[in-house]
């Protein structure tokens, strides 16, 4: 077993951590077990599981936090439970129980407290549900048996150097995800299809691609983990579509941008209106916002340059701070988002 004392939390990144425990559940006989607590790493399933041949998996990723008081406080976790629900209710999967999948997160954190980071680190706790669908099948059906595994670990500040905008990049030529596919589910699927035009971009020097509506390449949709957002005057915009996954982050982004007195408007955003625009965002757990210096439509050869000097604009950073400071106990929670563990 590591000691607390020797995590080196600065070199920390955004990886996997073992930690001292992870906790379990499963569904059969038409119920769902009570949590287990294992200090294994492995997971015993049968090689015929839908989940291996047929993608019956569904995951989340949410966000614990040490305060400058030493209360460890977790993000919106009952959102994270209404997605893998309806995750699973997409992929025709058992949905969880509500108070099992709030007990399993609360108490995978309590049990791992001394992996949460320090309030000083920068860093925090990341938590990974998983749910796989594990009856043996041949034939295309979904399962009867499920498991759940929650695990998480200490991660380190996404930016390492710091909050600096990067380049994306858009290619007609790929999709995430189909007009009326599982874009909206949080599922291993979707991430292996954008796995290739991912690549092909940081091979370029893009840190991601943005995808475009799948079904007629004329708005924008997201990028390939996270959602995207724009600042125009007074509004923060954000693409509606039926192939997007519901961000939480996005989520809460859109209430501080009321609570900071903007416009908040979810639409199809076209292409072309990047030319317009005076911010651009990535948005999720692992970053809160990342900014977007440019935008390069590889198909028409057109520059989107959103971020002239180079740095990230104001309301972006303003967003970011005021969203990264609710979650770490520093700016009063007025929404109700955190949950304590006590
Ligand atoms: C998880 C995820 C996001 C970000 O969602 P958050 O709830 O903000 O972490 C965005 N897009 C995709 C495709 C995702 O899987």
């Amino acid at each position: 077993m590591s000691n607390m004392e020797n995590i080196d939390w600065t070199s920390l990144s955004f990886g996997y951590f073992k930690t001292d425990y992870n906790v379990r559940a499963t569904f059969t006989d038409g119920k769902w077990s009570d949590m287990e607590i294992t200090d294994s790493e492995t997971i015993n399933i049968h090689m015929a599981a839908t989940c291996l041949h047929y993608g019956q998996e569904i995951f989340e990723g949410m966000k614990a936090f040490m305060g400058k008081d030493g209360v460890v406080r977790i993000f919106r976790p009952e959102e994270n439970l209404k997605r893998i629900q309806s995750s699973a209710n997409g992929l025709l999967m058992e949905p969880i129980s509500s108070e099992l999948f709030l007990k399993m997160v609360k108490s995978v954190v309590k049990l791992n407290k001394r992996f949460v980071p320090p309030f000083e680190s920068g860093c925090s706790f990341y938590i990974r549900p998983v749910q796989i669908g594990i009856t043996p099948r041949i034939g295309v059906q979904p399962s009867t048996d499920y498991m759940m595994v929650i695990f998480g670990g200490p991660v380190g500040p996404y930016f390492k150097t710091g909050f600096q905008p990067t380049k994306v990049a858009i290619f007609r030529e790929y999709d995430r995800a189909a007009p009326c596919g599982t874009g909206r589910f949080k599922t291993g699927g979707n991430y292996a299809g954008s796995l290739r035009a991912t690549a092909r971009a940081r091979a370029m020097g893009y840190s991601a691609v943005l995808f475009l509506d799948p079904k007629e390449k004329l708005y924008l949709d997201e990028c390939g983990p996270a959602n995207f957002f724009a600042i125009k005057g007074d509004t923060y915009i954000t693409p509606a579509s039926n192939s997007i996954l519901p961000s939480i982050t996005n989520m809460s982004l859109q209430q501080i941008a009321k609570d900071l007195g903007l416009k908040v408007e979810c639409r199809p955003i076209p292409v072309e209106e990047l030319a317009e625009v005076d911010e651009a965002s990535e948005c999720g757990t692992a970053a809160v916002c990342a900014p977007i210096s440019e935008v390069y439509d590889f198909d028409r050869d057109k520059a989107y340059i959103i971020a002239k000097d180079g740095k990230p604009g104001p309301v972006t950073t303003q967003l970011y701070q005021r969203l990264l400071a609710i979650q770490k106990g520093e700016y009063p929670d007025t929404h109700g988002w955190l949950t304590t563990i006590d």
